[in-house]
């Protein structure tokens, strides 16, 4: 293969520029030619389409966001968009293709796989950590981290003023970023799709609190849960705890920003690596991840389908800790 290409698509994830840069460099160490494609499957649709060098990826592994940019594409959710992107592909020569994203983007590039022959090597860049075949997602501890950071000032302000504050955190449908940052942040309680915790059990959650004489807590929530959203549920406890001083943040979008931490540069930079040399060596259809330190390809069926397990123990450890197994 000679002419591979390189995009970004979905939601973008800190660490993303540091697996293009390992794409990028792993290439032309390969003797490869690389191209750049711009607006992940927007942009393959409309040729936006770039070839890149060594320095092309200069000065950007300490960055956030992605210098590819990245979109979602309604198009590519269309057989006359796939073959649009396809006959682009076809013009500029290009053979195969690193594909930097989530599992919206792994599904689009099996599709495309089986519609068009391109071999994809998929690298996980999300900060929701829900693909299976590897332990962890490019972005992800960066957004914990910039998570714990923002828990930690809320703390603050909340044992000041004795408030109960609900926290929304991302994750989609999974609760990793809002199990891990409700550890490190010390939440007295964590909501995550994975469980099903009711507005009934954050109510005596709080009242045993209240027992204990605790005068502030934090309560994690992550989006997606069946109770509903930290606004829902914090409306719904005040019905109940009229005298509650509650108050709710949604952390949103700046989890996804920010400079990478030197985890996700490590990471995206190993996967990044191992997605091109997959490329090369004739592999498709897998996504290059980090299982137990080390290096596996998964099938992007088997990534896309099989769904990752919450650890059962970081559970447990959240409501040991907040001795609700002993009252
Ligand atoms: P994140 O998890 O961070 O949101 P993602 O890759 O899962 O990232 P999606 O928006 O789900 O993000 O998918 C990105 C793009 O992949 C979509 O906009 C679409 O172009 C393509 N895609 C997703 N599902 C399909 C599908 N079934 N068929 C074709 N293309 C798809």
């Amino acid at each position: 293969m000679k002419r591979v290409g390189v995009f970004t698509s979905g939601g973008d994830a800190p660490g993303m520029n540091a697996c293009i840069r390992a794409v990028v460099r792993g290439a032309i160490y390969h003797g490869a030619e690389i191209y750049g494609i711009r607006y992940g499957y927007n942009g393959m649709i409309k040729g936006d389409i770039f070839e890149m060098n060594s320095h092309s990826v200069s000065n950007i592994i300490q960055k956030g966001g992605t210098i590819l940019k990245s979109a979602r594409s309604t198009k590519f959710m269309t057989k006359e968009g796939r073959k649009k992107a396809y006959d682009q592909l076809q013009k500029f020569g290009i053979e195969g293709l690193v594909c930097i994203g989530g599992d919206g983007s792994f599904t689009g590039a099996k599709i495309f796989f089986e519609e068009h022959g391109v071999p994809i090597v998929g690298a996980p860049g999300t900060i929701d950590n829900d693909i299976y075949g590897t332990d962890f997602t490019i972005g992800f501890d960066t957004a914990v981290n910039t998570a714990i950071e923002a828990i930690d000032k809320i703390r603050d302000t909340a044992d000041s003023h004795d408030r109960i504050f609900f926290i929304e955190v991302m994750g989609r449908d999974s609760g990793y970023i809002a199990i891990r940052s409700g550890i490190c942040g010390g939440a007295e309680l964590v909501m995550v799709p994975e469980l099903s915790t009711s507005v009934e059990d954050v109510i005596s959650a709080l009242e045993n609190e209240k027992r204990r004489s605790k005068t502030s807590s934090i309560i994690i929530v992550a989006e997606g849960g069946e109770a509903g959203s930290a606004i829902e549920i914090a409306g719904k406890v005040k019905n109940k705890l009229k005298e509650a001083d509650i108050r709710v943040t949604t952390l949103g979008h700046v989890q996804r920003g920010g400079a990478p931490s030197a985890k996700d540069r490590i990471l995206a930079s190993r996967m990044g690596l191992s997605a091109i040399e997959g490329l090369l060596n004739s592999r498709k259809n897998v996504m290059a991840g980090v299982m137990k330190d080390e290096l596996v390809y998964t099938p992007i069926e088997h990534a896309i389908t099989i769904k990752k397990s919450l650890s059962r123990d970081l559970l447990r450890m959240v409501d040991i800790f907040n001795n609700r197994y002993k009252r």
